[in-house]
């Protein structure tokens, strides 16, 4: 993969078709003097004080982009683009992040597996703002939307048949984008560096992966822990929840190819019935959670799609049927998948078919919040957001979401943040359903989860310098 800078030439050329925003995005210079002092006395004092004044501030600069927030966030809505497609959205990010003075890479993400998602990919966005040095810490956004028909009514609604940002992803890269903004403002008190990542080809791609493989994790200045979020509709609105381990599922899909032989439906006799052994397979599949998984362990395998036949009268020669399996830990997500393949060879060697299983590309580890990061500072950065003014800790989700990739290399934090209370539209529509709806004013909250966590990461980091420092010279 090939990665560059742009220069200002490209950029004007790139700028030029991106998508229309109604407004200028808001300079970084306003306010600056006071939110650096903020900061700077935050990371100077030890004191609640100290830190509630910095989150006053980063509230007040966020309420006061809240107009550019809704603006990129309708925009983005109308515009949605699928995985390793997002090239229109890639360039409102680079559009927004240049009129913030901002520096950044893209060509991030290119789709390694093209026969299985269509799409040149390449379209993640990468920023770092700060002293360019470590500490370093990572905040994420994902970009791409859904293969599905909107059902909403609002005049912002998606202008592309069957393509919907129907799991918020629009409203993630607007909150990075303000939280962007006011972390450029903060740049000359940043004790580090914040890096932002735009990332592609969430919806089963893997995008966080290619960005891994490509380096955004190990290239200097190297990230030490990360941050990502996911908008929450069964939360009511501002709510900020999380736990520490494993809060969102491991997660991999198959698909059965059964091979018969097909005839007339009433000599079923000189017949291999792809049917009744799919049928078989699929009820055979319902034992492995239930007798071969833990009790005490999670786990999952729902069968989502059965295709075959044509006729009342015919028997076909093949069917196909597709899942998922789902689990809390790579290695129950591995036991399952070595059960499916063992049931689906076994059962349609007894009925006398052929099976071929196909797995994803990647599958998908869990997400798991890093306990010690959790319980340092993501708790009460949780809890100082929060519309409850504490964080909420919440049951693991069967959900799946590719930060994990992120989380499995360098100690992460994952916060789902309540958007459920919205009216009109009703906003408490599940993720993926064709009527989901943002709450936008949970945006602002978004940028201030971002912010308040990036700050107090580069704290703690610098801290842990410190300490580590003076456990070197005493030791001397
Ligand atoms: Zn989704
Ligand atoms: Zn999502």
């Amino acid at each position: 993969m090939k990665l560059y800078l742009l220069a200002a030439s490209t950029l004007a050329t790139r700028s030029s078709s991106a998508l229309p925003f109604r407004g200028r995005p808001p300079k970084t210079e306003e306010n600056g003097e006071r939110r650096n002092q903020a900061v700077e006395q935050f990371l100077a004092s030890e004191t609640p004080e100290a830190s509630a004044v910095l989150q006053q501030r980063v509230h007040q600069d966020a309420m006061e982009i809240f107009d550019f927030l809704v603006d990129t966030r309708r925009t983005l809505h109308r515009h949605p683009e699928l995985m390793y497609q997002e090239e229109e959205t890639s360039k409102a990010i680079q559009t927004i992040l240049r009129e913030f003075d901002i520096e950044f890479t893209t060509g991030w993400a290119v789709n390694t597996n093209p026969d299985v998602h269509p799409g040149p990919g390449g379209y993640g966005v990468v920023a770092d703002i700060g002293t360019g040095k470590e500490p370093c810490i990572l905040l994420r956004a994902d970009m791409d939307a859904l293969p599905i028909m909107e059902q909403t009514n609002v005049d912002f609604r998606s202008q592309y048949p069957n393509k919907m940002h129907a799991c918020g992803h629009d409203g993630h890269t607007t909150m990075l984008l303000g939280a962007a903004r006011i972390l450029k403002g903060m740049e000359n008190s940043l004790n580090g560096t914040v890096r932002l990542v735009f990332q592609p080809a969430e919806e089963g791609g893997a995008g966080a992966k290619r960005m891994r493989e490509e380096g955004v994790l190990t290239q200097q200045p190297k990230p030490a822990l990360a941050m990502g979020m996911h908008v929450w509709p069964t939360l009511p609105s501002g709510v900020v929840a999380a736990r520490p381990g494993p809060l969102l599922a491991a997660c991999e899909r198959f698909e059965i190819t059964l091979q018969g032989v097909g005839g007339h439906a009433a000599m079923p006799h000189l017949v291999t019935d792809p049917i009744v052994t799919g049928a078989s397979i699929i009820m055979n599949l319902q034992t492995i959670v239930s007798r071969n998984t833990s009790p005490l362990e999670a786990g999952v395998c729902s069968i989502t799609k059965f295709e075959a036949g044509s006729a009342f009268n015919i028997i076909p020669d093949s069917a196909i049927i597709w899942g998922t399996i789902r689990a809390l830990s790579t290695e129950t997500l591995l036991e399952l998948r070595d059960r499916v393949q063992h049931i689906v060879q076994s059962t349609a060697t007894t009925y006398g078919c052929n099976a071929t299983i196909k797995y994803s590309p990647d599958y998908y580890p869990p997400t798991v919040n890093d306990p010690a990061l959790f319980e340092s500072f993501s708790k009460e950065v949780g809890a100082l957001v929060s519309e409850e003014g504490r964080l909420r800790e919440t049951e693991p989700t069967m959900g799946a979401e590719d930060f994990s990739f992120f989380a499995e290399s360098i100690p992460s934090t994952f916060y789902l943040l309540g958007q459920g209370s919205g009216q009109v539209p009703p906003t408490n529509y599940g993720l993926h359903h064709p009527q989901f709806a943002l709450d936008e004013s949970v945006l602002t909250r978004g940028v201030e989860l971002h912010v308040n966590w990036a700050v107090r990461a580069l704290k703690k980091l610098a801290e842990n310098d410190e300490t580590s420092r003076q456990i070197r010279t005493a030791e001397l």
